[in-house]
């Protein structure tokens, strides 16, 4: 993280440039809910999809899977979720505030004194009721994770698949948990989305692949240039472990309020298979046809959120830089990351210089996210593509009309290079697979 960024920073720039804004806003907004706008949903959908490339698209031992947020009720019996699930709490008697058992000394109202009632406890589950009649028999949940809808597929994946062990079922989608203690902005919140991978492996093999995907997951982040320096690996101590875990890593990145988790890698063990066996009634052995054995496989599960990723990659991508004694907001975004590719800049609203502006705009689309912007001074104009991470700039001058030439400047060096109207693509394209970022020294020097 960067001295010069705290979260309030974050959350102007993310209300100024329209990347997250607070829900329902109009009606002065629901706690810890939050919308991504039109800058946002292309960062978060750019997160999930470099999850995905590297976790289904370049391997061929991970498939994905879309299952529904609503499931039978028995897959939360069997998952430990109705019965484990729970934080104990305490309600003052005074100012009815609630508040988690461990966050108090004693039984005093941190707010106002007040006495407080016994802990009681509380599950984290979002309840609601399924058809016409509010009756128990129809009462479901939220899926609090993505990760039981995976397991209760398994069986259909590897008949359908034709794929052996170790095999990884990957899923992205949202999960619900009612939390006492939210904030710090996207970091927690009660409605968020889940990147979940189970990866089934032979039993007594678990370890070394737990080993392998805290090693992956954690390189990912570095891949996509959150640098080392903010990023750790803690291992839970055996009396943190959740219930089905047998070991876990977390990787955690220093945010603003401190590190905190980023991702968890957890060994499941057979817990949640075992589980689904036992309560459904299904054999969910796995026959493996080389050692001629069956067995329930073990599970290693790295388990990441979208939006703190997002709000990781946004922190440290941020910086404020001296440019001509002015103050430059610039976020370092990873080119993939960045909401938009290329930003199409004609110098001014000059009609003349609209007709090949128009062109390249129409040129670069179908390839890259571009953004078309001619109001206000260029410099303004720079400064707000510099603010949501646009790595290209291409302006088009009244030279451009003569020789057919445009610029392209770089966010990170600011540097500029004139290139032909019919290479412009072919330029990006190529600036695209790395060669300026690896040429570029600030991102380099970022990425040592
Ligand atoms: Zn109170």
């Amino acid at each position: 993280m960067s001295d010069k960024v705290d979260m309030d920073k974050i959350v102007s720039l993310c209300k100024r440039r329209g990347l997250v804004f607070p829900s329902s806003e109009i009606y002065g907004g629901l706690a810890s809910c939050w919308d991504y706008g039109p800058m946002g949903v292309e960062l978060k959908r750019n997160v999930k999809d470099a999850w995905w490339k590297s976790i289904v698209h370049e391997r061929d031992d991970v498939v994905g899977l879309d299952t529904s947020i609503m499931m039978h009720p028995g897959v939360w019996t069997a998952s430990g979720h109705i019965d484990s699930f729970t934080d104990p709490l305490m309600d003052c008697k005074s100012c009815h505030l609630r508040w988690r058992a461990d966050d108090v000394e004693g039984q005093r109202c941190p707010k106002c004194d007040g006495e407080l009632t016994e802990p009681r406890m509380f599950n984290l589950m979002f309840k609601t009721f399924m058809g016409p009649v509010e009756e128990e028999a129809s009462t479901i949940y939220l899926r609090p994770e993505t990760a039981q809808g995976i397991f209760v597929n398994f069986d259909s994946v590897i008949t359908t698949s034709r794929k052996k062990l170790p095999l990884g079922i990957a899923q992205i989608g949202k999960s619900f948990r009612n939390e006492i203690t939210t904030g710090n902005f996207i970091f927690r919140t009660r409605e968020f989305e889940h990147m979940e991978l189970e990866y089934f492996v032979k039993p007594g093999t678990d370890e070394e692949w737990l080993d392998y995907w805290v090693k992956e997951r954690f390189d990912w982040y570095v891949k996509l240039g959150i640098r080392k320096e903010n990023l750790r690996l803690r291992q839970h101590g055996k009396d943190e472990l959740a219930h089905y875990a047998r070991d876990c890593y977390d990787i955690e990145y220093l945010f603003p309020m401190g590190w905190s988790e980023l991702e968890g890698i957890a060994n499941r063990g057979d817990f949640d298979l075992t589980q689904h066996a036992k309560h459904s009634g299904k054999d969910l052995n796995y026959y493996d046809s080389e050692a001629d054995e069956k067995y329930v496989p073990y599970v290693i599960e790295p388990s990441a959120g979208v939006d703190r990723s997002v709000l990781a990659f946004l922190i440290d991508a941020y910086d404020e830089e001296e440019v001509e004694g002015e103050k430059r907001t610039v976020l370092h975004l990873h080119p993939s990351l960045a909401p938009i590719n290329v930003a199409v800049l004609p110098l001014s609203r000059n009609q003349k210089l609209t007709p090949l502006a128009k062109e390249v705009y129409k040129q670069l689309c179908p390839s890259f996210v571009t953004d078309y912007d001619d109001s206000q001074s260029i410099g303004r104009r720079y400064r707000r593509q510099d603010e949501i991470g646009t790595p290209f700039c291409v302006t088009i001058d009244f030279e451009s009309l003569e020789d057919k030439q445009v610029t392209i400047r770089e966010r990170d060096s600011q540097g500029q290079i004139r290139v032909p109207v019919g290479e412009l693509k072919k330029v990006i394209e190529a600036k695209f697979k790395g060669e300026a970022f690896d040429a570029s020294p600030l991102w380099a020097a970022r990425q040592r």
